[in-house]
């Protein structure tokens, strides 16, 4: 029995492809596909037919930019009716970035679109590349799954649900506050109830504008003054990653000035965790309710990832700032998980 599917390998750059260079490992025009000519499993009938497109350049995925979302979202859409599944190959540092801004391009996104990359290149004797290709592509094409998912290692994740959480493990994503779509085991057992319903209508490319947003993470000791310098025009929205349940300094208000003035001159701030698990409460602390009082929102679940991609998708386009603040808190593509089931029992 031969695999008649056929899947689309999108290869962007990162650790899977690259090769040994005097400056460290770096991607290299023509070596993986030289890799997969030598390994017999890519010629098996089981396996679906594939094309590679390689870019050019190749990135190691620390130089991606919302151009390069893009570039892969406008690929993915001009191939999209000749193919049943798309494999996208990328460098793991960005990849959590990637997968959470994709699936908001890509609306209307009716196959599967599976990121996947490697923690060793496929040149290597030791390598996780083999099996997290091999895997992406097999899913790639025998599972009709209707969105943007990263495999890796273990787990199939929802793509805007995940983070790197390790620079040294094969299992180096999580989506700590999703279950996994899928677990790959001897079988791949995919949790339909957790997939999103397939949708019909056609697929359209969202382009993503360049809005000034940004990232804030708290520390103790952060200064008034360069919370005030970073919140300044043109900046539109941010990012503040927050203590616990979104907890903040609420003694120090000078600190609080900074946010009030910030978010009276129309700067969003999205209150996300600094912790991977769990979701923010404004209600729960006296230091998380200061931080609402002053116009601070919350980002509930979500990452950080797929917060800055959500904010990336809103103000590209014309929205008041009202209906923007009224889509962050509701979940567009599975990536907050709102209305929350349950109410949380930490206090
Ligand atoms: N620096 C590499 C990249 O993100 C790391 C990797 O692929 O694992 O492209």
């Amino acid at each position: 029995m031969s695999n008649s599917k056929r899947v689309y390998i999108a290869y962007t750059g990162g650790t899977i492809g690259m090769q040994h260079t005097p400056e460290g490992y770096a991607p290299a025009p023509g070596f993986l596909a030289e890799q997969m000519a030598e390994i017999p499993a890519f010629r098996s009938p089981l396996m679906p037919q594939y094309v590679i497109n390689e870019y050019s350049p190749l990135l190691d995925s620390a130089n991606m930019t919302p151009d390069e979302w893009l570039k892969i979202a406008r690929d993915i859409a001009d191939h999209y009716d000749d193919f049943d599944g798309f494999v996208v190959l990328h460098g793991t540092d960005t990849m959590a970035y990637s997968a959470s801004a994709l699936p908001f391009m890509l609306q209307g996104l009716n196959k599967p679109v599976i990121l996947t990359g490697s923690q060793i290149p496929l040149c290597e004797i030791r390598n996780d590349a083999r099996e997290n290709l091999i895997t992406a592509m097999l899913i790639a094409s025998d599972y009709a799954i209707p969105e943007v998912c990263l495999c890796f290692g273990d787990l199939l994740l929802r793509g805007c649900r995940s983070a790197k959480v390790s620079a040294i493990g094969f299992q180096a994503f999580a989506s700590p506050n999703f279950p996994p779509l899928g677990r790959i085991g001897i079988d791949v057992e995919i949790n339909w109830d957790l997939v999103n319903a397939p949708i019909h209508k056609p697929l359209e490319v969202q382009a993503f504008e360049q809005p000034q947003i940004a990232v804030l993470r708290l520390f103790p000791g952060i200064s008034a003054d360069f919370v005030r310098n970073s919140l300044r025009a043109p900046l539109r929205g941010v990012v503040l990653e927050a203590y616990g349940v979104g907890n903040g300094p609420s003694k120090n208000r000078a600190f609080l000035d900074a946010l009030a003035e910030a978010t009276a001159a129309g700067v969003l701030i999205v209150d996300c965790s600094q912790c991977l698990e769990g979701l923010v409460d404004l209600e729960s602390y006296a230091a998380g309710s200061a931080l609402a009082r002053v116009g601070v929102i919350s980002g509930y679940d979500m990452t950080t990832e797929a917060a800055l991609a959500k904010m990336f998708y809103l103000f590209s386009q014309d929205l008041p700032l009202e209906e923007v603040k009224r889509l962050m808190q509701t979940n567009l593509i599975g990536e907050i998980t709102r209305p929350y089931p349950l109410r949380r029992a930490h206090r």
